[in-house]
């Protein structure tokens, strides 16, 4: 049995309470450790050993600082095999999958923002003859930073990495399903000489720990990613306190296919964009938008390929979809299965749970699951399912499939597949989501921003933004 400690004041620690909350491996769905079940009294501890970490840590030298950053990233880079093993079991995601996008990308995460941090410079105004204004950035404080269960290192590094680069101390809530790469996480700072207090990880429940956080009246900002009615609940806490919020959000996001489009790609980026990390990225394309007159040839495509994928052991190398997070999890998706069911749907591949064979025959596996026959406006066309489940329609212009992709409360990502660039462009800008990809999908530049429209979310992170947000800007102005 594994139990995973909290992380504060430099030391791993038993939570105050001596609680422990069950760490499930869902593929194989039973228990495998234990995590602190936390509350407010271990929050309190945690900010107030990054309250006294701050003064050294937010006038360190910038090289200084990213110098132990970057130390942490390294050691990612050694212990790689070991991370994405823990994340896989922890999460379900096929070990493949974590070793080659969410590991690496965690390490990618530290050493961008280590070496941005240095290149950070702020603005000055001249007024002729009369005044100069500069403006100043400094770190804002303590940091609470809240992520969720999808990629749980890569995700929960996105956030800190600024938020430490920054100059801000930081404490650190993981998703209570996915808390082990934190842990480890949390020793590789120790042994790279990440000074006691500067990152805080308290584990435990969300209602608990992470509300605890948000309300923490010394806790300055709050860099959140998970779903929207949480984020509700998160903004509620912290508006009239007037902290920073970035809160990044659901998503039910377009992939629309053009009659003109390269077939090819567009069927097998659409695959990777429906089930990659069993559907359970906010970015995933769940509603495929198909040019009639391609309608039919896609569908035929896009479901033969779809049952050719492996769901099963995620430890496995050729598996493609592993297990889904929890059996709560498993049921919501197989629940909005039987909706779209109800509201008409026709199942043409997938649409039950799978039982592997061997040692994952109690896992929380659902098959790859293609629906069509819905209207765009009903739930399943509405609503995120964060599931391997998407809906394909048919449409006849580029007026009305712009009115089908802004139809939702959402507006996270799209994907357009065009090979007519003007249309691309076109379409692209009457889009109302914060990243449009064409003819490509989850191609990430760190240095771009990241985040959604509407309810997907307040805030950009990526690049200069999460830099930013971290900081508080003040303008001095000297009179000539
Ligand atoms: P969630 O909202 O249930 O939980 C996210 C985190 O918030 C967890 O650590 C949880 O413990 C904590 N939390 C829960 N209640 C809280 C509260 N009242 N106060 C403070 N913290 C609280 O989300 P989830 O189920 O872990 O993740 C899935 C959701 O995250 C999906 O909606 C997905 O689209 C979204 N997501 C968005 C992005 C993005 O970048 N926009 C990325 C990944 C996931």
């Amino acid at each position: 049995m594994e139990k995973i400690l909290n992380y504060i004041n430099g030391q791993l620690v038993e939570p105050t309470s001596g609680k422990y909350l069950e760490n499930v491996n869902p593929a194989i769905g039973s228990v495998y450790g234990s995590l602190p079940d936390s509350d407010s009294g271990d929050v309190q501890k945690a900010v107030q050993s990054a309250q006294a970490a701050y003064p050294l840590w937010s006038t360190m030298p910038l090289s200084k600082r990213a110098s132990v950053l970057l130390a942490i990233a390294d050691l990612i880079d050694r212990d790689a095999d070991l991370l994405a093993l823990a994340e896989s079991v922890d999460q379900g995601k096929p070990l493949k999958l974590a070793r080659t996008v969410d590991i690496p990308r965690a390490s990618a995460n530290m050493r961008f923002y280590a070496t941005a941090s240095m290149h950070m410079s702020s603005e000055s105004h001249v007024m002729e003859g009369e005044a100069i204004n500069y403006t100043t950035r400094t770190p804002i404080g303590v940091a609470g930073c809240i992520s969720p269960w999808n990629l749980p290192l890569y995700l929960f590094t996105w956030k800190i990495a600024p938020a430490l680069a920054a100059g801000c101390t930081v404490v650190a809530k993981p998703s209570e399903l996915t808390p082990m790469t934190a842990f480890l996480f949390s020793k590789l700072c120790i042994e790279a000489g990440l000074p006691a207090g500067v990152l805080n990880i308290v584990h435990g429940l969300g209602n608990k720990v992470g509300q605890a956080i948000v309300a923490h009246p010394n806790v300055s900002a709050i860099s959140f990613t998970g779903g929207t009615v949480t984020g509700k609940t998160i903004a509620a806490t912290a508006a009239p306190m007037f902290k920073k919020l970035s809160l990044e959000l659901g998503g039910k996001n377009p992939n629309i296919i053009f009659a003109d489009c390269d077939f090819e790609q567009a069927v097998t980026t659409s695959i990777n964009s429906s089930f990659s990390n069993q559907g359970e990225i906010c970015l995933c394309g769940s509603r495929i938008l198909v040019e009639r007159s391609l309608y039919e040839k896609f569908v035929n495509e896009f479901v033969n390929r779809t049952k050719e994928l492996i769901v099963g052991d995620p430890l496995e190398e050729n598996t493609r979809l592993g297990a889904l997070v929890s059996e709560l999890h498993m049921n919501k998706v197989l629940s909005y299965i039987e909706l779209a069911k109800q509201e008409g749907g026709q199942i043409l591949c997938g649409g039950k749970r799978i039982t592997v064979s061997g040692r994952c025959a109690k896992g929380y596996f659902v098959a790859p699951t293609v629906i069509v026959g819905l209207d765009q406006y009903c739930r399943t066309n509405q609503e995120e399912i964060f599931g391997p489940v998407v809906t394909i329609m048919p449409f006849d212009s580029e007026d009305e499939v712009i009115g089908y992709a802004n139809s939702n409360a959402y507006g996270l990502s799209a994907t357009i597949w065009t090979e007519n660039l003007k249309r691309a462009h076109r379409v692209a800008h009457q889009i109302k989501s914060g990243i449009i990809w064409i003819n490509c999908w989850l191609l990430r530049d760190l240095r771009t921003p990241f985040g959604g429209m509407k309810q997907s979310g307040v805030g950009r992170e990526g690049g200069w933004e999460a830099l930013t947000f971290f900081t508080e800007s003040k303008n001095v102005c000297v009179k000539l």
